[in-house]
């Protein structure tokens, strides 16, 4: 939940490239995504240059002057006596399989033909460079025992997960959306409310029908244990448990239930969140901020005119554009902020720890980077801009406010001729006291 993580190494490319024109427009194109481009004119600066670093990308064009194979053979050359092979994207006019197969030996990890799709190639340079750290784990246990508790948490935590103890089972709804653990490990016997009912209870939760639920009890009665999965549950591990084993049984099942998630939760287009997502780690980013006083914002984003933009250049071409506009927002917001496609060119931004000035500061920024975008389809290039509006949490102390507020600036944004970022008005006082 903390903002600014993000450890973002050098993203740099390095270009070489014989036709000037293709250099300085993959120069500018890919600065709007935030890399470090350098073009160079002779080989020598190249191979210097070169000698000189490991973290870069290579984008080298396949065929020099009077030599049909000069760059791979060069790039070959270069990469004997590399401890590490320096990745390669070569750029070539012709698609062939022994040029392909050469470009392999030579370090090519990708190969693009010409005219270059931008969006192709910054998901290959993404892929490459993508340096964010994975959260950590985050688990919630409950149990009355407060030794226990302690225990299994530092055990959990000196294997760099996050650990939230309760030992008061009645408390746990209301932790749950803030904490929004990644798995919860409950004891079956507690004083105030059984493990079981417990888990009906957050059963009922929508947000928390599938999180893992694992029971760890000394209860060793098979048949209980059963009646305790088929209640929720989805593992049952008996105390007293081995360190090793613990950690091996939480990671296991987190891993597991991550992957089927974002199969649920992620937008296939795009890979962002969904609609459905978006909206419940917003309930949980507000309950977060209101309860810290931190600033947030939520932003709604929707691309204009685009109707026009599959009318004129057709439905594929539109998808590229909404590509291009979410891995945009992603790769300029911070890691701890949330995109969501809220529709179908339609995008939905919580920024954590920032009230609504510094969030419109950083999305007018993207706006402008986006209608510089020169989009292709086929010999055709357009540019596409988008609309934007702005609300915060100390105007609109909910999920509710803030999603209608931000949707009514939306619209104030594309009345005043799009392209532009709007902020929410000022709620009237009947709705700031309307509960
Ligand atoms: P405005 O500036 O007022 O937002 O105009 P607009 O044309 O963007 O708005 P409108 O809501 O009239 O049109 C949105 C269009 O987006 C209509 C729909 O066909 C298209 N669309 C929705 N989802 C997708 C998608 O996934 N891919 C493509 N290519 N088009 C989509
Ligand atoms: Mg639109
Ligand atoms: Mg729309």
């Amino acid at each position: 939940m903390q903002p600014d993580q993000k450890t973002i190494a050098p993203r740099r490319i390095f270009v070489v490239e014989d036709d000037l024109n293709l250099a300085e427009e993959l120069k500018i194109q890919l600065s709007y995504f935030g890399y470090e481009v350098t073009v160079f004119n002779t080989l020598k600066a190249f191979r210097l240059a070169l000698q000189q670093t490991d973290a870069v990308v290579v984008l080298m064009d396949v065929t020099f002057p009077g030599d049909s194979l000069g760059g791979v053979k060069l790039m070959y050359e270069l990469q004997q006596g590399r401890e590490v092979p320096v990745p390669v994207v070569f750029l070539s006019s012709h698609d062939e399989f022994n040029t392909r197969l050469e470009a392999v030996r030579a370090g090519g990890i990708a190969y693009l033909i010409k005219p270059v799709n931008i969006g192709n190639l910054v998901d290959k340079l993404d892929s490459l460079t993508s340096t964010k750290p994975v959260a950590p784990y985050r688990v919630m246990i409950v149990d009355d025992s407060l030794a226990l508790t302690a225990y299994h948490s530092a055990v959990l935590e000196q294997a760099g997960m996050e650990v939230k103890a309760i030992n008061d089972p009645l408390k746990v709804a209301d932790m749950l959306p803030e904490f929004s653990p990644d798995l919860i490990l409950i004891d079956l016997y507690m004083p105030e409310c059984s493990g079981l009912e417990l888990v009906k209870v957050i059963r009922q939760l929508d947000a928390f029908v599938s999180i893992p639920i694992v029971f760890l009890s000394a209860e060793s009665n098979i048949d209980k244990q059963n009646i305790a999965m088929g209640l929720g549950g989805d593992d049952f591990l008996t105390k007293p448990i081995e360190p090793q084993h613990l950690i091996s049984s939480v990671t296991n099942r987190i891993r597991r239930s991550m992957m089927l998630r974002s199969f649920m939760v992620r937008d296939s287009l795009t890979g962002l969140l969904n609609h459905t997502a978006i909206k419940d780690m917003l309930d949980g980013e507000v309950a977060w901020a209101m309860r810290h006083k931190k600033p947030l914002s939520f932003a709604m984003v929707d691309i204009d005119l685009f109707k026009l933009v599959n009318d004129n250049h057709g439905h594929p071409a539109g998808d590229r554009v909404i590509k291009s506009l979410s891995r945009l927002l992603r790769q300029r917001l911070r890691s701890s902020d949330l995109v969501g496609r809220y529709g179908g060119e339609e995008f939905a931004v919580v920024l954590v720890d920032a009230d609504a000035a510094a969030a419109m500061k950083v999305l007018d920024t993207i706006r402008n980077d986006f209608s510089r975008l020169r989009h292709l389809s086929g010999a055709n290039e357009f540019r596409v801009t988008f609309s934007c509006g702005v609300a915060d949490i100390s105007e609109f102390p909910d999920a509710a406010r803030l999603c209608d507020a931000a949707d009514k600036a939306l619209y104030k944004a594309k009345l005043a001729g799009r392209n532009q970022v709007a902020l929410a008005d000022h709620p009237s006082p009947a709705d700031k006291t309307d509960q």
